[in-house]
């Protein structure tokens, strides 16, 4: 399978708070995609762990290794307790920040993507959980700050599928994000969740590329040896999908490249 150019979703951090940027956390990532021949590649970590994120490391590592693109991400979203200060910090710090990744994990106040509050699932209609989440998306493109939107329909990860058609919802959704010139990623990380398929669905990404709207691919690694994990079933989705071109950024300009090297 031919290779791809670029990952656009990242977590150095892996969630954790004593893994802050320093050589040693970075060193893996550029080696890895060496070895894959990635050109291009975001970190994003969660905007929760802004504390441990730091420029001149990414700018130290980017020095030395010339070959590979390395870009100052992040990965922005709703968490009611964390987001506001996210949305702050993001907004300090645009002018240096390359990547904006956008992400709704919370609807109802609850992290549905999280397998601990599954249960939370029963409270609600689905359908209404789906319109919901989408209303958060828009929010989120909304917001000025973000380049691409993560993972778009994240709600399907525990195998919870809409009763009523979501067509007007989706076309709403990606209507927005045509208008705002904002890309959407098309991720593997749904893959190795319970849902078992890529993000987002073959039918939204149809929808998508109907109105011209841009991709950022990723594999979501929360390690180095993940890095691009399943990135054989992206590019055969891809080919599948007649998508021969990927977006990139370097502080938030886009630029579209070919996604096959
Ligand atoms: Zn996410
Ligand atoms: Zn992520």
């Amino acid at each position: 399978m031919r290779k791809l150019v670029a990952d656009y979703h990242n977590h150095p951090q892996a969630h954790r708070t004593d893994l802050p940027y320093s050589k040693k956390v970075l060193e893996p990532w550029a080696i890895k995609a060496k070895e894959l021949g990635l050109k291009d590649l975001a970190f994003t970590d969660h905007d929760r762990y802004k504390a441990g994120f730091d420029f001149h490391e990414v700018w130290d590592l980017q020095e030395r290794h010339p070959g590979i693109k390395f870009r100052a991400g992040i990965e922005l979203d709703n968490d009611p307790e964390t987001s506001e200060d996210g949305h702050i910090w993001v907004r300090a710090n645009y002018s240096d920040l390359d990547f904006v990744l956008g992400s709704v994990h919370f609807v109802k106040g609850f992290a549905f993507d999280h397998p601990h509050y599954i249960k939370e699932y029963e409270k609600y209609n689905i359908n209404d959980l789906y319109r919901d989440y989408y209303k958060n998306i828009r929010k989120m493109a909304s917001s000025g700050l973000v380049d691409s939107l993560a993972h778009l329909d994240l709600i399907k990860i525990f195998n919870f599928f809409p009763t009523e058609d979501m067509t007007d919802v989706y076309d709403e959704t990606l209507s927005l994000i045509k208008e705002k010139d904002l890309s959407i990623e098309i991720s593997t990380a749904g893959i190795r969740k319970p849902v078992g398929e890529i993000y987002p669905s073959k039918e939204i990404v149809q929808m998508a590329k109907t109105k011209g709207i841009s991709f950022t691919i990723a594999g979501d690694a929360h390690a180095a040896q993940d890095l691009s994990h399943n990135y054989d079933k992206l590019a055969e989705f891809l080919v599948e999908m007649d998508i021969n071109d990927v977006a990139v950024y370097e502080k938030h300009e886009k630029k579209i490249i070919p996604a096959f090297l």
